[in-house]
């Protein structure tokens, strides 16, 4: 059974009197060549436990099961779970868990199966992420340090490009930085609406982040880092020197000794600044901070 085609997606809606949700952000892929696109690009093997966000109907959970040595999919919507169960029921090494992957503790899924499975060492992600909450997905996951090695994942076009953005654009922006903080980031494919069962208003691209395991630049205090960052972008129209006096209770002319250390004009804007430029600001302000005390 083709589990992507478009006739059996229709069956199994009609079987199990399934009805797609807009509102979890339900477009089910239909295209072989995109769904192999992003399983070999998340490179699994045999020793990976794979974590997969929204497994739908489940046309990248049996792929991927195919070549991982297990898969924990987590699925919120209750009504797909027994379709699940059925489209995968070849597979004893898959488990569909019913869950909010935003509300679920990842790194207790793997410290788990790892447990139990030692020979898995590597873990990948991936995904067709609900669009409604690529960010905070993608965020969660780096932010609580989850314990994977990449994340390959299809998203809208626009979070795409403004993933990997370099400075300097409009799409630069929180996001980019936050992101390429974290991870080494890989174009994978660009993918047209049409492929998807209902069509989304937009296109859509698959990026593959890879978890460093050594940050890209050396700060001295992480939330003062993301401090700068949401200033600077806050207010992203504004001169650097306006954008981040008043961070962290820092006035005027300390904003400007600040900018002075690091090297940065005052009128530049935040959407110029390199990730070292930002980390330099957060080494600075910790500095200014530690000598207030
Ligand atoms: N992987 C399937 C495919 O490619 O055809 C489905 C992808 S669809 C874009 C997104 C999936 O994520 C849906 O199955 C939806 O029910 C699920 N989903 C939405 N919000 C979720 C959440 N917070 N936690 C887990 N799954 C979620």
């Amino acid at each position: 059974m083709k589990l992507y085609a478009k006739s059996t997606i229709r069956e199994i809606k009609d079987k199990h009197n399934f009805k797609l949700s807009k509102s979890l952000g339900q477009n089910f892929l239909t295209d072989k060549n995109i769904i192999d696109k992003i399983i070999e690009a998340a490179d699994i093997t045999e020793t990976d436990l794979v974590i997969e966000i929204g497994p739908g109907i489940g046309v990248l959970t049996a792929e991927a099961a195919q070549r991982a040595g297990r898969v924990v999919a987590l699925e919120i919507d209750q009504n797909l779970i027994p379709i699940l169960k059925e489209t995968l029921a070849l597979y004893g090494n898959v488990q569909v868990v019913n869950a909010d992957v935003l509300k679920t503790d990842l790194n207790e899924i793997i410290k788990g199966v790892q447990a139990e499975n030692a020979e898995l060492t590597g873990v990948k992600i991936i995904g067709n992420l609900p669009y409604y909450i690529t960010t905070p997905i993608i965020m969660k996951i780096l932010e609580e340090g989850t314990a994977a090695d990449s994340i390959t994942v299809m998203m809208q076009k626009e979070v795409a490009d403004r993933i990997k953005s370099p400075p300097g654009g409009k799409t630069y922006g929180a996001i980019s930085v936050a992101v390429q903080y974290y991870c080494t980031v890989t174009d994978v494919a660009k993918v047209p609406r049409q492929v998807f069962i209902p069509e989304p208003k937009v296109d859509s691209a698959v990026l593959r982040l890879d978890i460093r395991t050594e940050k890209s630049v050396e700060i001295e205090d992480e939330r003062l880092f993301f401090a700068c960052v949401k200033a600077g972008f806050g207010q992203r129209r504004k001169t650097l020197l306006n954008s981040l006096t008043g961070v962290c209770g820092i006035d005027k002319e300390e904003t400007r000794g600040l900018l002075e250390v690091a090297n940065i004009d005052p009128i530049r804007r935040a959407e110029t600044l390199s990730i070292e430029e930002f980390a330099a600001l957060a080494n600075g302000l910790f500095r200014i901070l530690r000598e207030k005390q």
